[in-house]
């Protein structure tokens, strides 16, 4: 067998979902917010806590870059041009004309 399964990293997960109030959480932002406003109270709590005070709660947020006109993951090709939609790539077309002309007139 070629294939075999090892661990590589192990952590804790800590469910918070019954802290968070759904009707106000309603985009991952103010979600966000929320995780980072619980966390910051548990670790205020947990401080008390002698035997446990070395425990925090930390909030990991992942950020992705998308397009603005449709939405769909940022990506670009080996020359900076969008890949995603027509939209993206005429305005890049129109920031690089709009770059050369300032180059230009800086040269003369
Ligand atoms: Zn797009």
């Amino acid at each position: 067998m070629m294939k075999k399964r090892i661990l590589i990293d192990v952590k804790v997960v800590a469910d918070v979902s019954r802290g968070i109030s759904s009707w106000r959480a309603r985009t991952l932002e103010t979600q966000a917010k929320e995780m980072e406003s619980l966390a910051s109270e548990f670790n205020d709590f947990v401080r008390d806590h002698r035997s446990m005070d070395w425990i925090t709660l930390e909030v990991e947020k992942e950020y992705q870059d998308q397009c603005e006109h449709c939405q769909n993951l940022w990506e670009v090709d080996a020359d900076g041009m969008p890949e995603c939609c027509e939209l993206a790539k005429l305005e890049h077309v129109a920031t690089q004309r709009k770059i050369n002309e300032v180059i230009e007139q800086s040269k003369s």
